[in-house]
Order: structure tokens, then sequence, then C-alpha cells
């Protein structure tokens, strides 16, 4: 049987890279060592970062006055060290609270010395299925923050708010390099790399180097001024999944970029889209507009009707479609290297469980 994977992370990578992996996992580059086994300041390893490094920043056409960082700690490290690194001057942060994630990194926000931290805007009255758009602004904030795909939630901002000029920092964990983020219009983004990239382990950090305080002195591994001196190399990095997202960046390239990818995503997700707006027993819960092209989830109304469906659907090789703990229901993740079929199946089976159920 033909098993699709929705997971939302760790996710489904694609299988030519999977496959490459297996084939040169003994002896990486004929040097009979593996990958796993090589030091982090050889030859091989400084060749392999800086061409993932290089074949990221094309990508997603980072412009030069960009750094980009390989770090560890998932994006939720980034919840701490974001606080600590950009918010020096007024020490002013705004927050956008689109839900879950969102709410993660507002708590830890809360957690570092001496911020003020405000929520300007929340989606709670929709129960989070809108995103706020109108947002004011009435001091001034080092950044504004906002989560740009809600994983959970399945709603993104395709058009970022009005924030009179006010530095954006971008949480993309959940579609880094599935649709065209334009990089100039933020200060910093990051991403974990568990969902659209590879293995879980690597967390990348984009920051415009003009907004960091080069005098700030941070414990080493939260300090990014530190890290982008070592080029991310200051403590052991995490070598293997930099080896994974290296190989990920080249078949994307050879997709055709992140261009090809945002159209792929718009065609998977327009198809499920499409049979949640037809249908009479599924609902997506996500307002239109707001949409994600990766994350989407959907509910029968009925919990009984909804364990019904995830049963069969995983016996059907419909596989980690359970919506997430705190919302419940079903949730279909369908990152790049998820397949236009796999959207297809699901869709096909959704109409026969229809017609049964209904
Ligand atoms: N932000 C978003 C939007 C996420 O989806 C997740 C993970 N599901 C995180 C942050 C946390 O990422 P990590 O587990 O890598 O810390």
């Amino acid at each position: 049987m033909k098993v699709y994977n929705f997971s939302a992370g760790p996710a489904m990578m694609p299988p030519e890279v999977v496959a490459q992996i297996q084939a040169e996992l003994v002896s990486y580059r004929d040097s009979e060592m593996s990958v796993m086994e090589i030091s982090h300041r050889s030859v091989l390893y400084e060749e392999m970062f800086q061409t993932a490094k290089a074949d990221l920043r094309e990508l997603l056409a980072v412009p030069k006055d960009y750094k980009i960082l390989f770090l560890q700690g998932g994006a939720s490290t980034q919840f701490t060290t974001v606080p600590l690194n950009l918010a020096r001057k007024t020490k002013n942060i705004a927050f956008v609270d689109t839900g879950h994630w969102s709410q993660t990194a507002i708590a830890d926000a809360r957690l570092v010395p001496e911020r003020r931290v405000d929520v300007v805007a929340s989606g709670k009255s929709s129960a989070y299925t809108h995103l706020p758009h109108e947002i004011a602004l009435d001091r001034p904030y080092d950044y504004v923050h906002l989560t740009i795909n809600n994983t959970i939630e399945g709603t993104m901002y395709r058009k970022l708010p009005e924030l009179q000029g006010q530095t954006i920092v971008g949480d993309i964990s959940s579609n880094i390099l599935g649709y065209q983020h334009n990089v100039q219009k933020y200060g910093l983004l990051y991403a974990s790399a568990q969902k659209n990239i590879g293995p879980a382990g690597m967390t990348l950090v984009i920051v415009k180097e003009s907004l960091l305080d080069k005098e700030q002195d941070l414990p080493s591994m939260l300090d990014y001024v530190k890290l982008i001196k070592r080029d991310s190399n200051l403590n052991t990095p995490p070598v293997f999944p930099i080896y994974a997202a290296g190989l990920v960046f080249q078949w994307l390239k050879k997709q055709g970029g992140v261009k090809q990818m945002q159209q792929q995503n718009e065609a998977k997700t327009a198809l499920l889209y499409d049979m949640l707006d037809n249908s009479k027993l599924f609902l997506g819960t996500a307002h239109a507009p707001d949409r994600s092209l990766t994350n989407v989830p959907f509910t029968t109304g009925s919990k009984e009707l909804d364990e019904k469906f995830i049963t069969q659907a995983e016996k059907n090789g419909l596989k980690n479609i359970r919506g997430h703990v705190l919302a419940g229901g079903m949730r279909a993740s369908m990152y790049n290297a998820f397949p236009f079929e796999g959207v297809k199946a699901l869709v096909d089976f959704m109409k026969a469980f229809e017609q049964k159920e209904r």
C-alpha cells in the first residue's frame, strides 16, 4: 500500500534525498567516513557548510547585508534569543497573537528581564481562524513579532500588515522555502528545519546585520554577534542535519526553486480547499483569505466521526492526519516534499467517506 505522510513535523523529506543519504552514509565523498563522523573543523565539513549556506542565500534571495546562521535548540530557543539580541534600544517588543506558537513566543519573551512585551493585536475573538490585519502601535518598539504561518491553526500572512516602518521579526518555521518571503521586509526571520527542510536539530536565523549591537556581550550560544563572527561554528554544529539540509537545498534548486514550490503548494492546497468548500460533511477551519499553503486543519464537527475518519485514513495509508492535540479534528500538512498524488488520494478518500457517512 502506498503511504502518504501528512505529519506537521518532523515531516516527510524528498524521497530522492533520503535515498542519497542512504547511498553515501557509510562513506561521505569517498572519505571512508560517515558524514556523522567527520570533524566540524575539517575541509569536508567546511565545504559542505559553505555550499549549503550559499544555496540557501540563493533560494531565499537573501540580500548581502543579512547574515545566515545555522543554530541548534529549535525555533523555540529563538523565542528567548531574539528578544535578548534585538530588544536593546526601547526594550519594547510588540507581538501579534495568532495562536499557539505566538503565545509560546510571548510567554518566553516575558521571561527576558527588563523587556516590555505588548500584545498589540490578537485573533482570539475568532478562535484564531482569522489573522489580525489592522494593527495599531502606540509607542516605539524594537520590533514587531509575527508568526507568519500558524502550523496548528492553519493560517498564514500572505501580505504583511502595515506596521509604520517598524522592524518585523517573522517565525517562518512552517513555510520557509514553500512560499516566496520577501526577506528585505524583515529585520529577522527564523525557522526550525524539521518541517520543510530536513531532520530536526537545526534552526535557521536570517538577520539584518545593522540591527545588531556590536558592543553587546551575551552568553555565547545566545549572542548573534559572536555566532556570526564564528560563522555558526562557535561550538560543535549539528553536522548531520546541516548535511541533510544542504541536500534538500540542492534538490530544491533542481526543482526550480521557491517560486516553483509555491506554485505546487498553491495547487496542492487548492485541491483540498476546493473539496472542503464544497463538502457537506467536512469543514476547513481557517478563514479563506488567511489560509495556509502548508497546513490545512479540518473537521466533520463531530468528535466521533473525526475519530472514525482518522482511524480509517490510517488504515488506507493516509498517515499522521490527526490534528494537533490543542485543536482536535484533522490536519493535513503538505510541505514541499509532499506529492500532489497524496492530496488527491486524501480528497478521494474524503469523498468516499462523505458518501458513506452523510
Ligand atoms: N514556531 C512554529 C510556527 C512551529 O510550528 C513550531 C513547531 N511546531 C515552533 C515554532 C517550535 O519549533 P521547535 O520544535 O523547533 O522548537
